[in-house]
């Protein structure tokens, strides 16, 4: 028998309980939320899969009191290995119904093993990663090998679904941004936010542009988090980090930290024009060796930001050969 991990579970609220699930990278810990409705569980979220993981899970249940069949539906955020990647084990533990936004769907064989396609590495070159250096890392698919066991969900979240957990209800607030088919999980009544990692309290969650993700996701994020401020929340319920209760005093700092990062970037592109990944460097105070962890997403995080300045006009893109360069576009203005 392996040694019995700490029992980390905490009632937040009524019938709202805290589990602190280890991950085996940073962030360490991804809370999910058992909630009881009274005639039926619900759970949010699933950590990772790692033996760790599933142990702290089982005993955390038994500490509530909960037995696993009880728990009849199990609703996913978004799709990321720490909160998605232990659906599969659950769904056939519990027997639950697994609810998912469409567009997380679409993105869950990303992170399952695959080589990485030819495209990927077109649009890391064109972004000025380096790929020579970088050819042997593996692909996510390798990377998240073994601890993401997803499933296929059984029902689908759109904006606005009101979904029963026993005597309680929860509403469904489409968030993209930090992923396309993000969802926060918002109840009403209890003015109760569940906030994936969309709203964490210390952190700010990656948004970047992939190949996989183009469009404008810090432009999806900060109407996101606009969104959300809406709410009338009193209990925020973050997937990293401490529960919280000013949720708009939170919203207002994200807005105005990416305003800043944004101002950040346009002052590295003024009459310096570059690669996306040579101002992430900058950017992110990173050099070409620093950790391929910490370089790759400051690139999408970096063409987030540049990406969404050229919609408003502040940056523009020109292809030099195989290489994407961004510039200012109000020159002058310092
Ligand atoms: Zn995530
Ligand atoms: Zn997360």
């Amino acid at each position: 028998m392996p040694e019995s991990p700490d029992i980390k579970v905490r009632e937040v609220l009524p019938g709202f309980h805290l589990l602190y699930l280890p991950l085996p990278m940073r962030p360490t810990i991804v809370n999910v939320y058992l909630v009881n409705g009274g005639s039926e569980w619900g759970l949010i979220d699933t950590g990772m899969n790692t033996s760790d993981s599933l142990s702290a899970f089982r005993a955390a249940l038994d500490l509530v009191g909960c037995r696993p069949e009880w728990i009849r539906k199990i609703v996913g955020t978004h799709h990321h290995p720490d909160h998605f990647g232990t659906s599969g084990p659950y769904k056939r533990l519990c027997h639950a119904d697994v609810f998912l936004h469409p567009l997380e769907v679409a993105r869950i064989s990303s992170f399952l093993p695959q080589d990485r396609s030819p495209e990927t590495v077109t649009f890391f070159r064109r972004n000025g990663i380096p790929m020579d250096d970088f050819m042997q890392i593996p692909s996510p698919g390798e990377f998240w090998r073994g601890v993401y066991e997803p499933t296929k969900p059984d029902q689908l979240l759109s904006d606005r679904d009101r979904i029963r957990i026993g005597e309680r209800e929860l509403e469904v607030v489409w968030t993209p941004g930090h992923s396309p088919g993000h969802c926060v999980i918002y109840f009403p009544k209890e003015k109760v936010a569940v906030v994936g990692d969309h709203l964490l309290p210390k952190i700010t969650p990656h948004v970047g542009i992939t190949a996989e993700n183009a469009g404008d996701p810090l432009g999806d994020f900060l109407a996101s988090l606009e969104k959300v401020g809406e709410l009338d929340v009193e209990t925020v319920l973050p997937a990293h980090g401490a529960v919280y209760h000013d949720h708009r005093k939170r919203v207002a700092q994200l807005i105005e930290f990416h305003e800043y990062r944004m101002q950040v970037m346009l002052d590295i592109v003024r009459g310096r024009p570059r690669t996306a990944y040579d101002v992430a460097l900058e950017a992110f105070d990173l050099t070409p060796q620093s950790p391929f962890q910490q370089q790759f997403p400051a690139t999408f995080e970096t063409l987030a930001h540049l990406e969404h300045m050229r919609l408003l006009g502040r940056t523009e893109k020109t292809l030099a050969g195989d290489r994407m360069i961004w510039r200012s576009k109000d020159s002058g203005r310092r």
